[in-house]
């Protein structure tokens, strides 16, 4: 890990718990939104239906109304996804308006166009979080997002990188070579970057069953990257059940905690899902966040949009703790969450917490600048 990773990662660890906290105490602002700087893509991955080929990048300054109009409502997270954002011309100086609204600041991109100058200037303009996709080891005719090409950059991120990385592979039907999401898990690993592995989708976003040998890559790959609380809790949740071809109880936040923002300006549900509601951002408020927080989503059974779920996650939590504790980890829970549950959860007994735990909640509160 860099050492300006090191040095910069206590005030994100904070900023992440902030965030947390906030969404936990309410639920009238979006914890999530993806924003699209430009549609258009450097590649052309055979499976995506995210890009064009032709359109300009979004007005800086029509961009920029956009992220201060998501800072308004109250979004936590801003995240550049496209297309391939780092298109834009100006993506730094949107990256500093998120950073100065308080927000956290985030990138999806393909990483072609990384080069140490550019990852010294994200760096600078305060990027948090930066995630690229990695499909396949060699390139083929469907995907040239892959390992021996984006190898030298994940080496550049490694050194240079003052923000978290992740680097996600995928698994499911339509991929050639299961066992390459592993070799790219261990690579990610081995540069000291964190690991998600994503089931692949249709059009819609919606499952396609699992075939045998991807599935065992995938319990492989759990058992080696060794999942973070969250991670686990995830998997647990959703993914165990979508490996399995078989549907989740849920409800989808799309349109309320999380907010996909076109390059048009519309607020759409989720990038499989454009189209619904496509209302313009700057009329989108209290009325249509509250409105979608309780819309049913006929394709949430088999939806494998991760974002959405983890966003889910937050409202699950914050609406029934204990009983979306025990989802989470079934087998018991792990000891800093019990700590946690301890200091902020009445006890399952009925009894007042003591003075002690009192004072500890009122501080760490405090802390995090919450009530
Ligand atoms: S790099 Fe991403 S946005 Fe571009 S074509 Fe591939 S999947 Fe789509
Ligand atoms: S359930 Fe929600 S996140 Fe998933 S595809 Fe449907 S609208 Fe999108």
């Amino acid at each position: 890990m860099s050492v300006a990773r090191r040095l910069r990662r206590p005030g994100r660890i904070f900023r992440q718990a902030r965030m947390i906290a906030r969404a936990m105490q309410s639920r009238g602002h979006p914890i999530l939104a993806h924003i699209i700087p430009v549609r258009r893509c450097n590649l052309s991955c055979g499976y995506c239906n995210e890009y064009d080929k032709v359109s300009q990048p979004v007005a800086t300054e029509v961009m920029a109304g956009r992220i201060d109009r998501l800072a308004e409502l109250g979004t936590e997270i801003i995240t550049f996804s496209g297309g391939e954002p780092l298109l834009h011309p100006d993506l730094d100086d949107l990256i500093r308006r998120i950073r100065r609204h308080g927000r956290i600041a985030t990138l999806i991109t393909n990483g072609y166009l990384l080069s140490v100058e550019r990852i010294r200037l994200l760096n600078r303009a305060g990027l948090e979080h930066l995630q690229i996709s990695i499909d396949n080891v060699q390139p083929d005719e469907v995907s040239k997002k892959s390992l021996k090409v984006l190898d030298k950059k994940l080496e550049w991120l490694a050194e240079h990188a003052a923000f978290d990385v992740s680097i996600n592979s995928v698994v499911g039907a339509g991929v050639k070579h299961p066992e390459d999401a592993l070799a790219i898990t261990r690579r990610a690993l081995e540069l000291g970057f964190d690991t998600t592995v994503g089931t692949i989708h249709d059009h819609k976003g919606q499952l396609k069953a699992l075939p045998d040998a991807d599935r065992a890559v995938y319990d492989q790959i759990q058992r080696e990257r060794k999942p973070g609380m969250w991670a686990f809790a995830y998997d647990n949740l959703f993914q165990k059940n979508l490996t399995a071809g078989m549907a989740n109880e849920w409800q989808c936040r799309a349109g309320s905690r999380y907010l996909y923002v076109c390059e048009d300006g519309l607020v759409h549900y989720c990038s499989q899902q454009r189209g619904y509601p496509a209302i313009p951002l700057e009329r989108y408020g209290a009325e249509e966040l509250e409105r979608e927080y309780w819309t049913k989503k006929a394709c949430a059974p088999f939806c494998t949009v991760s974002c959405v779920h983890r966003v889910a996650m937050i409202d699950l939590m914050r609406e029934e703790p204990r009983r979306a504790l025990k989802e989470f980890f079934p087998a018991g829970m792990p000891a800093p969450v019990r700590m946690l549950s301890n200091l902020f959860l009445p006890a399952e007994t009925g009894k007042p917490q003591g003075w002690a735990t009192r004072v500890t909640a009122g501080a760490v509160k405090r802390v995090l600048g919450i009530r």
